[in-house]
């Protein structure tokens, strides 16, 4: 069994950045895809090696595991496994090792990956999970948009119109950047061209920071017919003056007279939407007191129903008495035996 270089599979440094792997790959897998190779055993086997080649190095973790074990990988594993060709030495869950080396008809990996690896369902490309039919397909990568919405458009949902930045494969060279082995006039090579669409999305109500609007289809082409990937809206709800919030619940402050608060009354509630609730709060109405509207506060995303509103007494001391106000007081402070100024 044969070290892979996974990095001269794929035509990059070993410092390669992450972004640096998948265009190496993408444009690989494109030249080989057998799609645009039928019948060419020769680039269905590179192709082969691409994909393993890629499943490695865009992973990070099996990338670190790859990049310690390093070309003398086999003295890690003991020199049992090294002869393991001829002896039909046994590893991974029984799995024998004694093939010849070759693509395994289930994973489409060699020998070499699954002693690293393992086999099985662990192993999943941009797609997921795949066998050995669906190699040749690969979805696209999904892409990600940040949106800001006010917390009212997150109480309210609404829909809002993007300009969304992804590309399509060349028409002209299918995606390999060569006709007739010349670079491609259309793309200039790139195998893709820029794909601008105006979409419209519709925001949920209840929408959170961190919350994800997925619009199926619309992220970068698959290889060899595979299907777009899909984006995803990544919400951040602008922080409100007025209102916190609390996952499905909102606090506000709301302004009460001293008198009302004393006598009680009638006191609006404002909401994210703009309409305005009206509380009756009892007399003797403590400042700080919180009163809870049930069911006024944010929708909730999953599930039924809202979220509370908490409104937070906030009792406002009147100010610019007249004359016969401070009279009042004075007769409020001598009735409790407060001693006062006068
Ligand atoms: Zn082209």
């Amino acid at each position: 069994m044969d070290y892979k270089d996974y990095y001269k599979t794929l035509g990059v440094a070993r410092g390669a950045s992450a972004d640096e792997i998948k265009k190496a790959f993408r444009k690989l897998a494109r030249k080989y895809h057998p799609d645009v190779n039928p019948g060419d055993k020769k680039s269905e086997e590179k192709f082969k090696e691409i994909n393993e080649a890629y499943e490695v190095l865009s992973d990070p973790e099996k990338r670190r595991k790859y990049d310690t074990l390093g070309p003398n990988w086999q003295e890690q594993f003991g020199p049992s496994f090294s002869r393991s060709r001829s002896n039909a030495y046994t590893y991974n869950g029984g799995r024998t090792a004694g093939a010849p080396f070759d693509f395994d008809a289930n994973s489409g990996f060699s020998d070499f990956f699954e002693a690293l690896f393992g086999r099985g369902p662990q192993m999943s490309g941009m797609g997921g999970m795949r066998g050995a039919s669906d190699i040749r397909r690969r979805a696209g990568d999904n892409i990600e948009q940040p949106v800001e919405v006010t917390l009212q458009e997150a109480y309210v949902g609404g829909s809002r119109t993007f300009n969304i930045q992804s590309t399509e494969v060349c028409p002209t060279c299918k995606g390999t950047g060569e006709v007739n082995n010349k670079t491609c006039s259309t793309c200039g090579g790139q195998g893709v061209l820029p794909r601008n669409k105006r979409i419209q999305v519709k925001i949920p109500a209840g929408v959170d920071n961190g919350s994800k609007i997925r619009v199926a289809g619309e992220g970068q082409p698959g290889i060899g017919g595979g299907p777009r990937g899909d984006l995803f809206l990544v919400i951040s709800v602008k922080p409100d003056p007025t209102f916190e919030r609390k996952g499905d619940d909102l606090n506000v402050d709301i302004d009460v007279e001293l008198v009302k608060a004393m006598l009680g009354g009638e006191v609006p509630v404002p909401t994210p939407d703009g309409r305005k609730l009206i509380l009756t709060i009892p007399p003797e109405t403590q400042n700080n007191r919180v009163f809870r509207l049930a069911g006024k506060g944010m929708p909730r995303l999953r599930g039924e129903g809202n979220g509370n509103l908490y409104a937070h007494v906030k009792v406002v001391l009147p100010m610019h008495l007249s004359a016969d106000e401070r009279e009042l007081f004075e007769k409020l402070a001598r009735s409790r035996n407060v001693e006062v100024h006068s």
